[in-house]
């Protein structure tokens, strides 16, 4: 077996461990691999250990390695900032989209989305560490753009996303991915039904599926560190 092989295993292992330790089935979370800064024959080891659904940050990676690995059945999730300037290619690639953090990327993505192709699955990031992130909508305005991105035709909107800053404190991890299932339930009170809650990564995974994580973001664990371009 390859060392990604084993990675990937090793993972799958952890992720059911978690699930199991949190009275919950392995089957209710999904695993998607980051491949984000690996080549495109990193990914084509871990798909031929089993893994289907991918995770890239930056557009133009994403749509270089969809062109390169067109032959294999791979499910595309971007996960990454998206501006609005760059919308076009993610709408004609992705599966997902987890980081819807405004009305207008939305929009965008729903009126670029081909003819003929399913509906693009979306997230909804929302900020739950306040002032220590940047990232995702604030919390008080989460409500309103998840009822306006759930109105657009070629969208299919799933659930929610958030990445908590990093912290080895377990019990703010905790309340960090509380925030986002105390939303998705104060949706559900409203009669919106959002199946998706995508939080968790290498180094937080089983408190995120203690606190009812479907889809864990795992890229470190799987493939290794990254090494950035200077
Ligand atoms: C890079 C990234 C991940 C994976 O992080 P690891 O710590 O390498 O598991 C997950 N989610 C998002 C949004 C990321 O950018």
């Amino acid at each position: 077996m390859t060392q990604l092989a084993q990675a990937l295993h090793s993972v799958r292992d952890s992720l059911a461990a978690a699930a199991q330790a949190a009275g919950r089935q392995p089957a209710e979370v999904t695993l998607l691999a980051v491949s984000k800064t690996f080549p495109a024959d990193a990914i084509r080891a871990v798909y031929a250990a089993g893994q289907r659904a991918f995770g890239e940050n930056y557009v133009q990676e994403l749509a270089g390695k969809a062109a390169e690995l067109a032959d294999l059945a791979i499910e595309w999730h971007f996960i990454g900032p998206l501006q609005s300037n760059k919308t076009r290619q993610v709408a004609e690639v992705a599966h997902w989209v987890h980081s819807i953090d405004r009305l207008k990327v939305a929009e965008r993505l729903s009126a670029q989305r081909p003819a003929g192709m399913p509906p693009l699955n979306v997230c909804v990031q929302v900020n739950v560490s306040g002032e220590d992130s940047k990232s995702g909508c604030a919390l008080e305005e989460a409500p309103a753009l998840l009822r306006a991105v759930a109105a657009l035709p070629n969208l299919r909107l799933r659930g929610l996303m958030c990445i908590p800053e990093p912290t080895p404190d377990a019990a703010l991890l905790a309340a960090r991915f509380g925030v986002l299932r105390q939303l998705q339930q104060q949706m559900a009170a409203e009669g919106m039904q959002l199946d998706t809650l995508s939080m968790g990564m290498s180094a937080d995974m089983p408190q995120a599926v203690a606190a009812g994580s479907t889809m864990v973001r795992v890229g470190t664990a799987i493939f290794g560190s990254r090494h950035y371009p200077a």
